[in-house]
């Protein structure tokens, strides 16, 4: 039995249909700008998260960048964001001019570590971008009382946990911004790339709404210098169709994590370090993440039997050749280079059988047993 990290089949199946139709409906119209796709996803992403605006956007990282050219943050500014995370996250701080200030994560969630942010602030600050990384909420609300405190703005890159919460309210609803992918492999995958952004501030959803068009308004007159960061009609169209399910994958992303959880404490394998759930920080296991020695050896094993893994990440900012400038030596972040050398994402999507699962944890076990 082969096993996929990620089998988009499984969901696109049961959907085909209207799905296809939801693109039909676009191409009819031969509407693909804006229109009433676009609209209509903007509403429902509001509703869903109880939140005042959500402006749809090209990707999650043009959600990350319209973000930081909406707070006006460019050069001679630093945004504090954590070594551990998707390239996206400091990739654009460099894109806008800013610096970015790197901190390590915690050991157990792999999500910032909030004291380390906290005490990286400086009054060039103008910034903190905690990531929801995989799919689990970070430790929001000491960044959101002391950056209120500070005059720095929280920009939430919830891009892998669209419909996780902290303590009872979504994430991307806590800062001044937060940014969400719908890049295929997230919770809630378009058929390509597409994004968007939340803001509770109307003057900041109108100047987010500007930015994805140039800053034209009305057409050929600009008020500001912003960029095509626009979603596609049928993008949206078909985010459309399958928003009203995402509550059930996430469910199902949750069940599956209880099964690893059963399933490895019966194989009794000391050497696999299972992915915290800390209180009122929801998981919704856009990856399943588990901690293992000899990481590279088992991922070749699983490989070898049929089973999709994947190391995210197998290099923290610090050490990107690109950021080399930024002067961090090795050593600087030991959590997250300790996460990048022992991490593994195991398949968690939604439709994976009890049997496929039991297939990943015998084959881990037969890894170290023998
Ligand atoms: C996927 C991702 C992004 C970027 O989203 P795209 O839609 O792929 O551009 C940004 N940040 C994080 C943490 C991500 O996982």
């Amino acid at each position: 039995m082969t096993v996929p990290l990620l089998d988009l089949h499984a969901q696109y199946t049961p959907l085909r249909q209207a799905l296809l139709d939801a693109v039909t409906r676009v191409c009819d119209s031969q509407r693909f700008i804006g229109g009433p796709e676009v609209e209509g996803l903007e509403r429902e992403l509001s509703a869903r998260l109880g939140y005042p605006h959500a402006v749809g956007l090209s990707s999650g990282t043009d959600a990350v960048l319209a973000a930081l050219m909406a707070l006006e943050i460019g050069p001679g500014d630093e945004v504090i964001t954590p070594t551990y995370s998707f390239f996206a996250t400091a990739g654009c701080v460099v894109r806008v001019g800013a610096r970015p200030v790197l901190v390590d994560c915690e050991p157990d969630t792999f999500n910032i570590d909030v004291p380390q942010a906290l005490a990286a602030i400086t009054p060039r600050t103008k910034a903190i971008i905690p990531v929801h990384l995989f799919g689990q909420a970070a430790e929001l609300k000491p960044i959101v009382d002391v950056a209120a405190t500070q005059h720095v703005a929280v920009i939430e890159d919830a891009a892998q946990a669209i419909g996780c919460e902290y303590h009872g309210k979504p994430v991307g609803t806590w800062g001044a911004v937060g940014c969400f992918s719908f890049f295929p492999s997230k919770n809630l995958g378009a058929f390509g790339d597409a994004g968007f952004v939340t803001a509770s501030d109307p003057a900041m959803a109108k100047k987010l709404t500007l930015i994805r068009t140039h800053g034209m308004e009305p057409k050929y007159y600009h008020h500001l210098v912003g960029a095509n960061f626009r979603i596609d009609a049928v993008q949206a169209a078909v985010l459309r169709v399958k928003l009203p399910h995402l509550a059930d994958w996430s469910a199902a992303r949750r069940r599956n994590a209880q099964r690893y959880r059963a399933m490895f404490a019966g194989a009794s394998l000391a050497e696999v370090t299972l992915p915290a759930e800390a209180p009122h920080r929801t998981h919704i296991y856009n990856q399943f993440v588990i901690r293992v020695p000899e990481r590279d050896r088992l991922k070749a094993h699983l490989d070898r039997a049929g089973i999709g893994t994947e190391v995210y990440y197998p290099v923290p900012f610090h050490l990107q050749e690109c950021f080399a400038n930024l002067g961090y030596k090795r050593g600087a972040f030991p959590v997250a280079e300790a996460a990048a050398t022992d991490s593994l994402a195991l398949p968690i999507y939604p439709e994976l059988t009890e049997a496929q699962q039991s297939t990943v944890v015998n084959a881990i076990r037969s890894f170290y047993r023998g």
